[in-house]
């Protein structure tokens, strides 16, 4: 199996296939588990199942790399554990919201595929070949039309696959039925409680006559399940690719433990991933956010956003271009300064917070909005969050008896307070545009062909090349990834001469930067060298 399908492999990438580029370092923050988790057997009533999901793990409540679901999930009230459904062809081996929506969702599927050209051109030019022949898929992500068509490309490549949601929240479940239509072994809708969610999980993987030889993962929920309660399966397991941030850090913190069994693809910290996903989606997608909840017209509005990392600068760029007054706060002075230098203005949050119609978080850190904050905003103010966890805003403060939650939409909630101020809060502190918009399919494509191609790549891997470690994918397939997009834009890519690739030291196929190399525009270069120059001089010998 292994040597063909690596053949395969080669092929695919134009007979440009390199060894991996080796394990990193662990990170040294320390990143538990999902904590108290439920046991699935313990069925709570309907009312339980509903307050059930208020306490869910963080990262499956909490994630950004997928789209929210726009499927109306409140038509039936009965549980899809509690029904008993087939496909046309009579197979049973799914749980889903509503199988008679399979055709709709089969449309978003075929939407999705148009914005998705990478995957198609995967399962196009693998043919005949299947580099994942016997590979058995299983997937806890979100479970939308993109995911969808990566799960079919992984079916035309040869994979068997099992999937539930890695969040309560996001399966579009029109989406889950076309699936389960097609023949795949579905766990997830709209709207699980805690107990549905590890559920569904267990029965992804706890089923007679199939064992998992790979997992491909978001959040990592997935693995610490099969840790703990399946570690046997981990001896047939090949490999785990994860893509979000908190899994990818729960795979460093068991590989620093010396507990991590088998190799592991770190997707999140993918070029192709984390330069387009971050940056890139949030630009389109925060606007969206704001204005499918709020209907605001962001021309001349003050905003403040907190943090101008990737997807803060996402954010300013977007809002700018629609004609928003746009303040910054951070705490690194080099982001500070870049973006001074993209034009806004560097503040402290107390400075603005009185006269700032819009409130967005995005640090990845704790406690930014505190209750003072939001106590001192405007009479109307919109407050959000586009970091990963909801830990930004401290929407807990706002729990207090004294003010009153209106819900006035569905994720938009009034807080008033005594005097009649109100504040506009989007999903209770969550991600806004994975909780109340959809992200850009083209942003996920990117993403999918990364997931794709580093399970290829664990499972045709020859004995040794990966250990049991945290690998980046190889940087020939990140470069890959991105030029099976390039047709899309009618991008022509100028190839190096002889001569020019002889006097760059580069092979004229690739890999054309060191990995060291961070795809950061110029500004970000220059203040890295001016900071390193500052530390020389102003650090005690
Ligand atoms: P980043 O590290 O590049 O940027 C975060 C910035 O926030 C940093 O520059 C940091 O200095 C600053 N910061 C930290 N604490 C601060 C504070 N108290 N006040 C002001 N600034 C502060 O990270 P990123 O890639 O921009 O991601 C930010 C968050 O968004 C992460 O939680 C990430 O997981 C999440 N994320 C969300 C999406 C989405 O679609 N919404 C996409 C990718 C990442």
């Amino acid at each position: 199996m292994g040597y063909h399908s690596v053949c395969v492999l080669k092929k695919l990438i134009g007979g440009r296939f390199h060894r991996g580029s080796g394990g990193l370092k662990n990170p040294d923050g320390q990143i538990q588990f999902a904590d108290q988790k439920q046991e699935f057997n313990k069925r709570p009533s309907k009312i339980g199942r509903r307050s059930l999901s208020r306490s869910i793990s963080q990262s499956s409540t909490d994630s950004y790399s997928s789209a929210a679901s726009y499927t109306d999930s409140s038509d039936d009230e009965t549980s899809p554990r509690d029904k008993q459904q087939k496909n046309s062809k009579g197979n049973g081996d799914f749980c889903i919201k509503n199988i008679k929506q399979a055709d709709f969702g089969r449309r978003e599927i075929e939407i999705a595929e148009q914005e998705m050209p990478a995957l198609m051109a995967l399962r196009k030019r693998a043919q005949g070949e299947k580099p994942l022949a016997g590979a058995k898929v299983v997937g806890c992500t979100h479970i939308t039309a993109q995911t969808a068509v990566l799960m079919e490309t992984l079916s035309a490549l040869g994979a068997q696959c099992r999937w539930a949601a890695c969040n309560i929240y996001s399966t579009q479940n029109e989406v889950a039925a076309a699936l389960a239509e097609g023949g795949f072994s579905v766990f997830a809708w709209k709207g699980e409680s805690e107990d549905d969610f590890w559920w569904c999980i267990d029965r992804c993987v706890n089923v007679e006559g199939w064992q998992p030889n790979m997992i491909l993962d978001d959040g990592g929920d997935l693995t610490h399940w099969i840790y703990k309660k399946y570690p046997n399966m981990f001896k047939k397991i090949k490999g785990i690719v994860e893509e979000s941030v908190t899994g990818v850090h729960r795979l460093y913190q068991l590989s620093k433990a010396g507990k991590l069994c088998v190799p592991a693809m770190n997707v999140n910290d993918s070029v192709t991933k984390q330069k387009f996903d971050n940056l890139y989606c949030c630009r389109e997608s925060i606007l969206d956010g704001l204005k499918r909840t709020t209907d605001v017209m962001f021309g001349g509005k003050q905003v403040v956003v907190c943090g101008y990392g990737e997807v803060g600068k996402g954010c300013c760029a977007a809002l700018k271009a629609m004609g928003s007054i746009v303040y910054v706060t951070e705490i690194d002075p080099i982001c500070a300064l870049q973006a001074c230098m993209d034009g806004f203005r560097l503040v402290k949050l107390n400075e603005v917070i009185r006269q700032v119609d819009i409130v967005i978080t995005c640090t990845g850190n704790k406690n930014v909005v505190v209750r003072e904050y939001l106590d001192r905003m405007k009479n109307g103010c919109i407050v959000c969050n586009m970091g990963h966890s909801n830990t930004e805003i401290d929407v807990a403060s706002l729990r207090t008896p004294e003010l009153t939650w209106e819900r006035v939409r569905s994720q938009v909630d009034h807080v008033i307070w005594p005097d009649g101020k109100r504040i506009v809060l989007l999903a209770e502190g969550r991600l806004l545009n994975l909780s109340c918009s959809t992200v850009p399919t083209f942003v996920l494509s990117i993403t999918a062909t990364t997931q794709a191609l580093a399970l290829i790549e664990l499972y045709n891997a020859p004995e040794g090349r990966y250990k049991q470690d945290v690998y980046l994918l190889p940087k020939k397939m990140d470069e890959y990834v991105a030029s099976l997009h390039l047709p899309t834009f009618d991008a022509h890519l100028t190839e190096l001469t002889d001569e020019q690739a002889k006097y760059l030291g580069l092979n004229k196929n690739g890999p054309f930067k060191p990995n060291y190399y961070r795809y950061e525009n110029l500004v970000w270069i220059v203040f890295e060298v001016v900071k390193e120059i500052i530390f020389e001089c102003l650090m005690p010998a």
